[in-house]
C-alpha cells in the first residue's frame, strides 16, 4: 500500500481531485476553513493499492489557524509515502511556496497542476516539462473536474519519486548547515534547529551564532531568511515556466468588485439582485402552495365532519398542526428555493471572499476582523449555520464577537414577517412590481442596519469584554471560476433549503398544537393566550409593539418564522387560523387591534433585534461552551431591540 498526503492551498481543486480519485463524497467549498479535519480514501491502481488523506488547504507550512496545524503536523510526521502537492496555475508562485516548503521536509513529492482547463481559457500556458526539471520531481498536469489526466497522475505515483531539489541559500549560511546536518543527518532538523536554536551541541550553537551574525546586516531572523529565499526563488521559477497571452478581463472584474469606491455598491446591488429574485419569483408558488393546502384542509374538516370525529381531535390536529405547519412551508419554501441557489452560485463564482476583502477595514477599525462578513453572509441563510461558521476565525476573541453578534444579520426564517409588514404599511403603489421593488430597498436597508449596528457593537465588545489585539490573516481571493450548475442546485436545495425547512416543519407541527390549545382553553372569560398577552401588553406598548406582539416572539423562539401565525390566530382569538394569503385581511385586522405606521417600524426592529432562536442558543452553548457568553448573546440583541424601539415610540409619539 502506498500512502500518499494531498496538500495544497485552500481553493486549488484537492477535494474534487480527492473524489474523483477515491470516489468518497465531499463537501467542496469555495472559501478557506471549510474541511478541518482530513478524510481518507481508498484507489486500487494497477495491482497496488493507494491510500489518500486529504489534508486540510494550507498556505504553508508554519501553520496560523487550525487547519494549518493539521496538515503541518501530518507533513512534518512524515506518516506517508509520497506528497502529493496539488497546485493552481493561476496562483502559480504562491503555491509553489508550499511546494518548495514541503521539499525541504521530504524529497518524495510528485507535483500537481490541476485546473489546466481554467488556465487554457485564461491563456495560460505552464511548461511542465520544465517545472519537472527545475524542481527534480515528477510534476503532471490535469483538470480535476474534467477527469483529464488522472490516470497519468496514477501513474506517477506508483514510481520512484525522489527529488533532488535543494533551495539555495548563501554560501555562508550553507556552509553552517552543512556542518550542522552532520550531527542531525537531516536538514530539516538542521533547520529546525536553528529556527528554535536551543541546541546545547557547542558546534551546533557556534554554527547557528554565525547564521546570526551574518543575518543581522540584513535585519532578518532565520525563519525570514528562508521565507524570503522561498519567495525569490517561487518568483523565479515563474517566470521561466509560467505564459500569459492576452489581457485577462478577470482582472479588471477583480478591480471594479474590490474598488474602494465601486466594491461595497457592486456587493450591495449584488444582494438587491438576490431578494429581488427571490420575492418577485416566490410570489406565485406561494399562493398556489397556500391555496392548495387551504382546499385540502378544508377537504379534511369536511371529511372529520361527516365522519363525525370529536371538535377536540380534528381541531388541534387541522386548526393547530396542520394551518401552521402549511403556512410556514408556503411561506419559507419558494423564496429559500430561489434565494439559497442564487446564494451557493455567487459562493462557488468566488464573491464572498470578496466580500471579507471589502469589508475587512470596516472590521479592522472596530477592533475585530474581516472574516466576520463571511460569518454574516452565512448568518442571511441561517445564523445557527453563521456561528458555526465563525470556527474560520482564528482568534478566539474575534471568533466570539463574530458569535455574539450573527444575529443581528436577519436569517431566511426571518425574511417573510419582514416582507409581509413591508407590504402592509409601506406598499404606496397599486403595482405589484413597484412595491417588491420597495419592499427589496427596504430589506436591504435593513440589512445594513443590522451591518451597521454589527460594527458598532463589535466595537464596544472589542474595547470592553474582549479587548485584545488584531490578528493578522491571509484573505485569498480564489479565481472566479464558472460554478457547476447543477452541484450548485442539489447543494443548495439539499443541504440548505431542505434541511432549514424539515428544522422548522419539527418545530411549527408541535408549535401549532401548543398555540391551539392557549387559544382554547379558557380561564374564566379569558383563553390563556390573551391571559399571556395581557400581562405583557403595558411593556409592550412602552417599545410601540402590544403584548400579542411580545407572546409571539416569546412563543416564535423554537423558529422565527411562526411569530406571524401566532400573532393572526391571537388577534382573531378565535383558535383557529384564517386563510391569510390576502394580505389586507392581515392588515385591517392589525390596523383594527391598534397598530399604526409606527408599530410597523418597531416590529420590523424588533424582527432583526430580539433574542436568537432556539437553534442558534444550542449552537452558541456547543460552539462556546460557556453559559455567560450565550446568556450574552440572548441578551445583548434584546437590549438593543428594546432600546431602539423605545427610542422609536417616543420619538414617533411626539411627531404624530
Ligand atoms: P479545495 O479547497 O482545494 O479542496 O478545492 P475544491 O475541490 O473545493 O475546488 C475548488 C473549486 O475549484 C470548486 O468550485 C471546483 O469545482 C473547482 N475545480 C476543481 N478542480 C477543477 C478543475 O480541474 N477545473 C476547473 N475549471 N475547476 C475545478
Amino acid at each position: 500500500m502506498i500512502k500518499v498526503a494531498l496538500i495544497g492551498n485552500p481553493n486549488v481543486g484537492k477535494s474534487t481531485l480527492f473524489n474523483e480519485l477515491t470516489g468518497l463524497n465531499q463537501h467542496t467549498g469555495n472559501w478557506t476553513g471549510k474541511t478541518v479535519g482530513s478524510a481518507i480514501g481508498y484507489k486500487k491502481y494497477k495491482d497496488e493499492v493507494l491510500e489518500f488523506y486529504d489534508l486540510p488547504g494550507t498556505y504553508s507550512l508554519i501553520p496560523h489557524s487550525e487547519e494549518e496545524y493539521v496538515t503541518s503536523d501530518f507533513v512534518l510526521s512524515k506518516n506517508y509515502d509520497i506528497a502529493l502537492i496539488v497546485c493552481d496555475p493561476l496562483c502559480l508562485e504562491r503555491n509553489l511556496s508550499l511546494v518548495l516548503q514541503t521539499l525541504e521536509v521530504t524529497k518524495n513529492v510528485v507535483v500537481c497542476i490541476n485546473l489546466l482547463d481554467e488556465a487554457k481559457k485564461q491563456n495560460i500556458n505552464i511548461d511542465i516539462k520544465k517545472l519537472s526539471k527545475i524542481l527534480k520531481t515528477n510534476v503532471v498536469g490535469i483538470s480535476a473536474r474534467k477527469k483529464e489526466g488522472i490516470n497519468d497522475l496514477l501513474d506517477l505515483l506508483l514510481q520512484n519519486n525522489s527529488s533532488s531539489f535543494e533551495l539555495k541559500y548563501d554560501l555562508k549560511i550553507e556552509e553552517c548547515i552543512k556542518i550542522i546536518d552532520e550531527y542531525t543527518k537531516s536538514k530539516f532538523e538542521s533547520i529546525k534547529l536553528i529556527t528554535q536554536n536551543n541546541s546545547n551541541n557547542l558546534i551546533i550553537k557556534e554554527k547557528i551564532k554565525q547564521i546570526i551574525e551574518y543575518l543581522k546586516d540584513s535585519n532578518m531572523n532565520f525563519n525570514d531568511y528562508i521565507m524570503s529565499t522561498i519567495i525569490n526563488e517561487c518568483e523565479q521559477i515563474t517566470k521561466e515556466v509560467l505564459y500569459i497571452k492576452g489581457i485577462k478581463n478577470k482582472i479588471k472584474l477583480d478591480k471594479l468588485m474590490t474598488n474602494k469606491i465601486t466594491g461595497i455598491p457592486i456587493m450591495i446591488l449584488m444582494l438587491m439582485t438576490i431578494f429581488w429574485i427571490s420575492i418577485v419569483g416566490a410570489n406565485y408558488p406561494s399562493d398556489i402552495l397556500f391555496n392548495m393546502f387551504t382546499r385540502f384542509g378544508n377537504y379534511l374538516k369536511d371529511f372529520c365532519i361527516n365522519f363525525q370525529i370529536p371538535y377536540f381531535i380534528y381541531a388541534p390536529l387541522i386548526d393547530g398542526i396542520y394551518k401552521v405547519l402549511t403556512w410556514v412551508v408556503s411561506v419559507m419554501l419558494p423564496p429559500m428555493a430561489i434565494f439559497f441557489p442564487l446564494f451557493t452560485l455567487l459562493e462557488d463564482f468566488g464573491i464572498l471572499p470578496r466580500i471579507a476583502f471589502n469589508l475587512d477595514g470596516h472590521f479592522e477599525k472596530n477592533g475585530t476582523c474581516g472574516k466576520q462578513s463571511l460569518t454574516m453572509c452565512m448568518g442571511i441563510g441561517c445564523n445557527a449555520v453563521g456561528v458555526t461558521g465563525a470556527r474560520i476565525i482564528d482568534s478566539k476573541r474575534e471568533r466570539l464577537i463574530a458569535i455574539l453578534t450573527n444575529s443581528f444579520i436577519p436569517c431566511n426564517g426571518r425574511f417573510p414577517t419582514l416582507i409581509v409588514i413591508f407590504t402592509m404599511f409601506f406598499s404606496i403603489t397599486s403595482n405589484n412590481l413597484l412595491n417588491t421593488t420597495i419592499n427589496v430597498l427596504l430589506l436591504t436597508l435593513v440589512i445594513l442596519l443590522s451591518v451597521f449596528m454589527t460594527l458598532i457593537i463589535s466595537r464596544i465588545l472589542s474595547r470592553t469584554l474582549l479587548k485584545g489585539n488584531n490578528s493578522f490573516f491571509i484573505l485569498e481571493l480564489p479565481p472566479y471560476r464558472r460554478p457547476q450548475i447543477a452541484k450548485v442546485l442539489v447543494r443548495s436545495l439539499v443541504d440548505r433549503t431542505l434541511k432549514i425547512l424539515l428544522r422548522a416543519i419539527v418545530v411549527a407541527a408541535p408549535a401549532g398544537l401548543i398555540i391551539w390549545i392557549l387559544t382554547n382553553i379558557y380561564i374564566g372569560d379569558n383563553n390563556i393566550i390573551y391571559i399571556i398577552s395581557n400581562f405583557l401588553n403595558n411593556f409592550g406598548l412602552l417599545i410601540g409593539l402590544d403584548g400579542v406582539i411580545l407572546t409571539a416572539f416569546i412563543l416564535g423562539f423554537p423558529a422565527n418564522e411562526i411569530v406571524l401565525p401566532i400573532m393572526i390566530m391571537t388577534y382573531l382569538s378565535s383558535g383557529v387560523m384564517a386563510d391569510i394569503n390576502d394580505i389586507s385581511l392581515i392588515k385591517n385586522l392589525f390596523i383594527s387591534n391598534g397598530w399604526n405606521i409606527i408599530t410597523a417600524i418597531c416590529m420590523i426592529i424588533f424582527i432583526v433585534f430580539h433574542f436568537p432562536c432556539s437553534t442558534t442558543m444550542i449552537t452558541i452553548y456547543k460552539e462556546t461552551k460557556s453559559m455567560k457568553w450565550t446568556i450574552l448573546s440572548f441578551i445583548i440583541p434584546l437590549l438593543i431591540g428594546i432600546t431602539l424601539c423605545m427610542i422609536i415610540n417616543f420619538v414617533g409619539l411626539m411627531i404624530i
